[in-house]
């Protein structure tokens, strides 16, 4: 059994009552580690640490070039201990080898771009400036102590979007995991202690709802970034209200693609089918809703049934496999409701619909297709964040755009065609942070990242995702010294008598 504490202040601890929760394997429900699980003191405690790392200046006054290297040799780190990290993260969340092999890439990808993105000087001189006037300087200082708060989809991705900025930025940090995927953060714990991170800059707690509400209500915190539901991200921007602090929310979504009737099929159906179906649909931007007209949606959907009987359900440790379990017991019991849910409202199972056979021991779902859904239905406006595709019919392309807008989120988006002109001036008109087109979960750590409406405040990565570790000053040096030449002379102070 493996074992793991929480670190704070560079020490790994057990809890303050030492207390633990297991990691369970959602392969076989097995619980493969013990995990020392943060009380609200452990809580106050991180936050202590990285409020008074944040005060010393030990990071932040470091140079840009001083930061710049210790997040490069933290994502050295991560690539040398890369085939141990995605061990665990295959074990803790059920992610395919596949799938895995590309997080341990992205997770260095993303460090080493805020290593390079580091040495951005993200100070200018304002156009306002007039030389013997004025010289306005807008300066860019870091935001201070950060909450972070991640899901469990993407374990250590998400934890470096959020460690990497706030470390770029000149900020500290408290990271709080999932408590579905936290032995993989404390591993990566492990690893920016033997770095030459000071003390206290990066801490990582474990724990659920009660720990996260400490992190984002402590009056020490400046900033809380937030990557889950946009449910809880309701709760952390209410509660954040309290001490007015900067929020960054990245939250769920419910994205469209639109297969145009000019599209390589061939190419739009395996692209629908991996936005749809990667990682079982748990990625924020899964493509859970297909649009198109009558003209090529039988074959679409004959297409995808085709497609995903070919599709191979297994081991995730195993290479081949493309659909390992979802992350839980609770989580398969959801996904399995809204099947249901979506056959009483009357959509068209064409494909799946129930555990795979075979697979009893673990936490499955086979791939689900369903067909001639309505988009009112709460199988196309609830984020189901499971291996269920809902495809719906439109009259004709400004239907489709009109649908694909019809929904509280806008994460993603995306258009499949031959044509760009007409697939760019769709994009124009989707309501949402990315629209891809002809490509589907691709993202770039230099462009950012994140949702129109209800799904999310905010961008990540990216200059814009250093620049939300921020806070703006300006400072204003006037160059007028003859008090009878400021604009406020004869205004309201008393002026001489002539
Ligand atoms: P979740 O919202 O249930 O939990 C996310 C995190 O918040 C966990 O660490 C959890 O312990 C913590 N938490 C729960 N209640 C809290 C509270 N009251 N105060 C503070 N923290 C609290 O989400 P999840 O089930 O872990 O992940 C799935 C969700 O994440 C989906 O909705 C998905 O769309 C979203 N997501 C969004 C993005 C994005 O970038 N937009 C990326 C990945 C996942």
């Amino acid at each position: 059994m493996l074992e793991y504490k929480i670190y704070i202040n560079g020490e790994f601890r057990n809890s303050s009552d030492n207390s633990t929760m297991d990691a369970v394997n959602p392969y076989d429900r097995s619980v493969f580690a013990k995990l020392a699980k943060s009380t609200v003191e452990d809580t106050k405690a991180a936050v202590k640490a990285a409020r008074d790392a944040f005060d010393s200046g030990v990071w932040s006054n470091k140079s840009r070039e001083e930061r710049s290297a210790v997040i490069k040799q933290i994502a050295d780190k991560i690539k040398e201990n890369s085939a141990l990290l995605q061990e665990l993260e295959i074990k803790e969340s059920g992610s395919t080898y596949k799938k895995s092999k590309d997080d341990m890439f992205l997770t260095y990808r993303a460090a080493s771009t805020f290593a390079k993105l580091a040495l951005t000087d993200l100070n200018e001189e304002l156009a306002i400036s007039k030389p013997g006037v004025s010289k306005n300087l807008l300066v860019r200082e870091p935001v201070g102590v950060v909450s972070a708060i991640i899901p469990w989809n993407f374990p250590l991705q998400m934890a470096m979007w959020k460690i990497a900025p706030a470390l770029a930025a000149g900020c500290t940090i408290v990271l709080k995991p999932a408590p579905e995927t936290s032995v993989s953060a404390l591993e990566l714990a492990k690893i920016i202690d033997s770095s030459e991170l000071p003390e206290g800059v990066v801490n990582i707690i474990t724990g659920d709802a009660e720990v996260g509400q400490e992190m984002v209500t402590n009056p020490m915190v400046d900033k809380v970034a937030f990557t889950g539901s946009t449910e809880v991200g309701k709760i952390i921007m209410q509660n954040a209200a309290a001490t007015m602090k900067n929020v960054t929310l990245e939250l769920g979504g419910k994205s469209a693609g639109i297969i145009l009737d000019d599209a390589d099929l061939e190419l739009a159906v395996d692209g629908s089918a991996y936005a749809g179906y990667f990682h079982n649909g748990q990625c924020c931007v899964a493509g859970s809703r297909l649009i198109m007209t009558s003209k090529i949606y039988d074959e679409v959907v004959d297409r995808l049934r085709a497609k995903l009987a070919k599709m191979k359900i297994g081991n995730p440790m195993d290479k081949d496999t493309d659909i390992g379990p979802v992350i839980s017991d609770k989580h398969q019991k959801r996904v399995l409701e809204y099947i249901e849910i979506g056959k009483k409202e009357g959509a068209r199972l064409v494909y799946g619909g129930g555990v795979p056979k075979g697979f009893e021991q673990g936490c499955y779902v086979e791939p689900t297709l369903f067909a001639d859904v309505d988009n009112n239905m709460r199988i196309a406006q609830e984020e189901i964040f499971g291996p269920v595709l809902a495809v719906i019919e439109a009259k004709d392309e400004n239907d489709a755009i009109k649908i694909a807008n019809a929904t509280n989120f806008g994460l993603a988006g995306g258009v499949w065609s031959k044509d760009n002109e007409r697939a760019m001036n769709i994009a124009a008109k989707l309501r949402a942070g990315t629209v891809w087109v002809n490509e589907w979960h691709l993202l770039n750590d230099f462009a950012p990242f994140g949702g129109y409406k209800q799904s999310g405040v905010g961008r990540e990565l990216g200059l814009e995702g250093l620049k939300a570790y921020t806070e703006v000053k300006h400072i204003h040096v006037d160059e007028v010294l003859d008090r009878k030449k400021k604009f406020w002379y004869n205004v309201t102070v008393p002026q001489d008598l002539p």
